[in-house]
């Protein structure tokens, strides 16, 4: 039957540009399509498609395919002959692997829609996908998104709605181009440091997760919208400190002081240092006190301050005031008084 709507779609000749076949009840991809290599669009959503015909790899010009819900299991390996293609639509089928190769080829794709599938993981070959510009994965199984998919210079827009993510990777600060970034409902406790890097966000929706505090420097984002509904945000309640002493290992203590002493340029220790470039590198991670300015090294207190959102940002209706992780010192520093700082209680 496919072989016979095709023939009728062949009407327009053999320089047709579009074929759109949608609700035939399709069971295959018909193989007549190897006699269109002009072939721009190939519409064939909504039919019972389990996988592709191999003669699809001769569709070397065709720019969009759509093959939206449909019954495929495999991101199949014949896209690679897809040279010219940009936006392909998979959304709404059984997806759950990439086969080897698949993305081999797909060098101008600019938008993948992967919604409504059974991806658990995303292979790192998406590195690949040079020119991917939008690509949403919604409604999937996905525990994890692998560090390549940070290397994706050109994408603007990333949607990971209803997964499983319990973590963002910290290289997320190298997607310099993203605008928009939905992660909702998804198992994610903390936000990377590096998404504070990301200077083109305007969009970030995170509602649905279990959040309780954002890093440090959040507030600085440029961002325009911002929803967070439905996470466990730490509230403006002062948490009443123990008051205890600070106990420091040596190593924290000779950190301390060589850090602070080098800051107020203590000349035999700015001298010594250059003989020592582990003791340079290991130093080069100290933290700053917010109260005292001065350093530390691997002992510190965690604590929240909270900073009404940003004025241009859009937000939620919940969030009054954005808890920001912030590291002290001491509870010397700690137990000062005027400062707008609490202390997170260990439940
Ligand atoms: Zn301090």
């Amino acid at each position: 039957m496919a072989e016979r709507l095709l023939i009728s779609a062949l009407k327009g000749g053999k320089d047709t540009k579009s074929i759109i076949l949608n609700r035939k009840k399709m069971k295959k991809i018909p193989s007549a399509l190897e006699k269109l290599p002009g072939l721009k669009n190939l519409d064939l959503q909504n039919n019972l498609i389990l996988s592709v015909c191999p003669e699809i790899s001769t569709l070397t010009q065709l720019t969009a395919l759509n093959l939206g819900n449909n019954l495929i299991e495999e991101v199949p390996e014949e896209m690679k002959h897809l040279i010219s293609l940009k936006k392909l639509h998979l959304f709404g089928n059984r997806i759950c692997r990439f086969a080897p190769g698949a993305c081999d080829g797909l060098q101008n794709l600019i938008l993948l829609n992967l919604n409504n599938n059974e991806l658990t993981q995303l292979p790192q070959e998406v590195s690949r996908l040079k020119s991917l510009t939008y690509l949403s994965i919604n409604y999937n199984r996905l525990a994890s998104i692998p560090i390549e998919l940070c290397f994706l210079e050109d994408l603007s827009e990333l949607q990971l709605n209803y997964n499983q993510l319990i973590c963002i990777p910290e290289e997320i600060k190298f997607l310099k181009k993203l605008k928009t970034l939905f992660l909702v409902r998804n198992n994610i406790e903390v936000l990377p440091e590096g998404l504070c890097d990301l200077k083109k966000l305007r969009m970030l929706d995170i509602a649905g997760n279990i959040i309780q505090i954002f890093p440090p420097r959040f507030q600085n984002l440029k961002l325009r919208e911002f929803y967070c509904e439905g996470n466990p945000l730490f509230l403006k309640q002062p948490v009443i400190a123990v008051q205890q002493e600070d106990v420091w290992s040596l190593k924290e203590i000779a950190s301390r002081f060589v850090m602070n002493q080098l800051e107020e340029k203590n000349p035999f220790l700015m001298h010594a240092i250059e003989q020592y470039p582990q003791v340079r590198n290991i130093i080069s991670q100290g933290k700053k006190c917010v109260i005292c300015g001065k350093s530390f090294f691997t002992m510190w207190l965690e604590c929240v301050q909270f900073v009404p959102p940003s004025k241009n940002w859009l937000v939620s209706r919940n969030l009054e005031l954005v808890p920001l992780r912030t590291l002290i010192c001491s509870y010397k520093c700690f137990n000062r008084r005027g400062h707008n700082i609490f202390g997170i209680a260990e439940v």
